[in-house]
């Protein structure tokens, strides 16, 4: 058999991938400016920085840093200061209580901790709040009123945020609260010389100036009803808080002179409570335990003398303390017992300094212990506690056995937690003293009750501020008719390119028929993407390489030592000086947004990066791509410190 071997007649090729010639060498310059040839072109991906990301009150502090480094520059007639002030305040109207307890989750996110340590971003928001408060700005008030009421339960940063957020808006707000004074725990809880009342009172009467009605001594559920409110107001908001200290269930716990954290630190912030007698032993490992302890010794211990003397009668409001008693008050043992180490307690409820300075203002820490039992004595009052060590096994404690021993005191301060006080409100009740909301803070099965703060989740300030934030959006939409908005997970304000462009007089003009293939039309703002409120820039995506080691810039802190405490009621953190705050905020790598560096013109070796013209830059659209020119190397991304550069587009 034989194989025709007439050759079939082939269709001419459609399509090469590789064209005659490709197979030789070219010079060397050539081959690096063609290796690394891709189909894809820069694209410019507005992401959220991890500050934002875990700031739960939402701040856009890339942007405000942005101001303070002098990369936006404010508009003509405003201070950068006020533009950074207006632009954190867009989020939390709290910059100078923030800057100084917040425990600043931001900071332990921040890219830069891949680099010499973390920016100071509290620092920062500590020293323009201090701006604000000395320069006295306001807010504005709004242009438009709405005519819708809202009223707002508790006067806590949750209330108060939720009545700012709803104030700017147009909505009359008026404040419930029971007691005389505003601030929540933020005054009966946190000691003064940690949020300076004068700087609570300053940020507290900036938002009430705004035209909000504030009826103190009141409280809801026993001198209102819900009923009323509804009937008068078109929404409520309930920032209650937790009020009640949660107790221990091991005996001896009745005792007269065993009082809970809240209670001891409400009598001290009320001025009734100036000393305390024998040694204190504060149980709990939280911020309040912390507190508590750091109070005792500063309001120092007495002989006691009198029935007066003692502390649980001031506490309890039968009596206050007098000038004589603060007279004769010296350094007080105290003692804190922790069931965690001192590290992780360090690391996982207070900020590593604030351990240290209660240690050098002589508070004893007892770690890794547990209490076992009160021991009272005849009169029904604590003599002692016995205690024993114990091990963790996670969130659990196992005593170990053998190891029990009692450590006297005069005062036993439990501090192991709160819990709402839903007595009179008890249909608003989980059943386990808090209130249930969906993310956007609505009250799961009430139309047109939100509630945020610590009564829906026991944490901190900034998210008790956040869930005010998040639930006057939500207010907002539900008077005008509409369902509160889902959540994005990047959930703040964010920077928005489109506003920035408009405010320039550059918006984009209407598109009018599909657009492909086009740098040069002005219907779009080419290769921009805004994904903030989805994705978060992690370190891995930044050029660190461009950024050289800088030390950070450390707020200046007046140390007390030992019994010199006794009596001393003074701040101890000092605020950034202004050229320490701009060159601290110049640390700020602008995760997720263009930082005007010039690397990708100058690295381009096709010369299809420049810079936008003058007349039509806006902060965030610095840099463009001429398509025509562009090969995809990629190499404007590889050198993008920011990440705000991605390959993508496609042909
Ligand atoms: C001792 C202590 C130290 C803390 N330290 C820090 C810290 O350093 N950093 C930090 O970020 N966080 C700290 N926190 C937590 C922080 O204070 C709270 O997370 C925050 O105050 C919660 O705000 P809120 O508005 O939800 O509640 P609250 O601040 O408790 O305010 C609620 C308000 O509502 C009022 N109220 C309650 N029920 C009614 C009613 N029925 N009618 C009318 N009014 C009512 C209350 O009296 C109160 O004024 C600390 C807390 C404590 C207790
Ligand atoms: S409020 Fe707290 S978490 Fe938010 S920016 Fe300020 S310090 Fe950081
Ligand atoms: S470097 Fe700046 S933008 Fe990036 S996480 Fe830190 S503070 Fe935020």
């Amino acid at each position: 058999m034989t194989a025709n071997t007439t050759p079939v007649p082939q269709p001419a090729p459609t399509f090469r991938r590789f064209i005659d010639g490709d197979h030789e060498h070219r010079p060397w310059q050539e081959e690096i400016f063609n290796a690394s040839w891709s189909h894809k072109c820069p694209t410019y991906v507005q992401g959220s920085s991890p500050c934002q990301g875990a700031c739960p009150s939402g701040h856009d502090m890339r942007g405000w840093l942005r101001i303070v480094q002098g990369l936006d520059k404010p508009p003509n007639g405003m201070s950068w200061q006020e533009y950074a002030f207006r632009r954190m305040t867009e989020a939390n109207p709290f910059p100078a209580v923030m800057g100084r307890v917040c425990p600043a989750p931001c900071e332990d996110a921040c890219n830069r901790n891949e680099v010499d340590g973390h920016v100071g971003i509290n620092s920062i928001e500590h020293f323009i709040g201090d701006w604000a408060l000395a320069t006295g700005i306001g807010f504005t008030k709004p242009l438009n009123e709405s005519g819708k009421r809202v009223a707002v339960v508790g006067g806590g940063p949750a209330g108060l945020s939720a009545a700012y957020h709803l104030r700017r808006r147009g909505h009359a707000v008026t404040v419930f609260d029971d007691h005389d004074a505003l601030g929540g725990m933020a005054r009966f809880g946190i000691p003064g010389y940690r949020t300076p009342r004068e700087v609570l009172d300053g940020e507290i009467d900036r938002i009430l100036a705004m035209g909000i009605e504030v009826v103190f001594n009141t409280r809801v559920g026993r001198d209102l009803t819900i009923a009323e409110l509804e009937k008068n107001f078109d929404a409520v908001f309930w920032g209650l808080g937790t009020h009640k200290g949660l107790g221990l269930s091991i005996p001896g716990l009745d005792a007269t002179n065993c009082i809970t954290g809240l209670a001891f630190l409400r009598a001290f912030n009320e001025g009734r409570l100036e000393s305390v007698t024998g040694q204190v032993v504060v149980l709990g490992g939280g911020d309040t335990s912390l507190d508590v302890a750091t109070v005792a010794r500063r309001v120092g211990h007495v002989t006691q003398v009198y029935e007066k003397d003692r502390p649980e009668p001031a506490i309890f409001g039968q009596t206050a303390h007098d000038v004589a008693t603060t007279a004769r008050r010296k350094g007080a043992d105290v003692i804190l017992a922790l069931r965690r180490t001192v590290g992780e307690f360090s690391r996982k409820v207070a900020m590593p300094e604030e351990v240290e300075e209660a240690v050098r203002e002589g508070v004893k820490i007892l770690e890794g212990v547990i209490p076992l039992e009160g021991l009272k004595d005849p009169e029904n009052r604590i003599r002692g506690i016995r205690m024993c060590r114990c091990k963790m096994d996670g969130m659990k404690q196992i005593p170990i056995e053998g190891t029990e021993f009692d450590l006297p005191c005069q005062l036993l301060v439990v501090a192991v937690g709160q819990k709402g006080d839903l007595g009179d409100l008890a249909e608003l009740d989980n059943g386990n003293a808090l209130i249930t909301t969906d993310r956007r803070q609505c009250v799961a099965g009430r139309k047109g009750h939100f509630a945020g703060g610590d009564i829906v989740r026991p944490h901190l300030l900034t998210s008790a501020i956040g869930h005010g934030r998040i639930a006057a959006e939500g207010i907002d939409r539900y008077l005008n008719g509409e369902e509160p908005p889902q959540r994005s997970r990047v959930d703040g304000v964010h920077f928005n390119l489109i506003d920035r462009l408009h405010g320039a007089g550059l918006a984009p003009e209407p598109i009018h028929e599909p657009i492909r293939g086009t740098w040069t039309s002005r219907s779009a703002v080419h290769n921009y993407e805004d994904r903030a409120a989805q994705e978060i820039i992690t370190h891995e995506q930044l050029f660190l390489a461009h950024f050289s080691s800088t030390p950070r810039i450390l707020r200046r802190q007046r140390t007390v030592e030992g019994d010199d405490v006794v009596g001393d009621f003074g701040e101890r953190l000092y605020a950034l000086t202004e050229p320490e705050a701009v060159s601290e905020a110049k640390r700020c790598m602008s995760c997720g947004l263009c930082l005007e560096c010039d690397n990708c013109v100058i690295y381009c070796p096709q010369d299809a990066v420049s810079r936008v013209p003058k007349a039509e830059r806006v902060s965030g659209r610095y840099v463009r791509t001429d398509y025509a020119k562009c090969i995809g190397c990629h190499v404007c991304c590889d050198v993008c410190p920011a990440g705000y550069i991605k390959m993508g587009l496609g042909e």
